[in-house]
């Protein structure tokens, strides 16, 4: 095990990258965003109201891919 190294993910909200821990896990449920969800394709977002507005908002999210 490399030491420092903190596993990235980028925020859907605003494109930043942050520590996974420190992101939160959305899946994308029949095209709607679950917290809990447990299948599905993992979405990221930073802690902050405007991205988690932005991504509920944001329909190219839950159509990506
Ligand atoms: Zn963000």
């Amino acid at each position: 095990m490399k030491r420092g190294h903190v596993p990235e993910r980028t925020c859907r909200g605003c494109g930043q990258k942050a520590p996974q821990s420190g992101l939160l896990r959305f899946v994308v449920v029949d095209g709607r965003l679950v917290a809990e969800g447990r299948s599905g394709k993992g979405i990221y977002c930073c802690n902050q109201s405007l991205c988690r507005d932005r991504l509920a908002k944001s329909k190219k999210v839950l159509k990506a891919d």
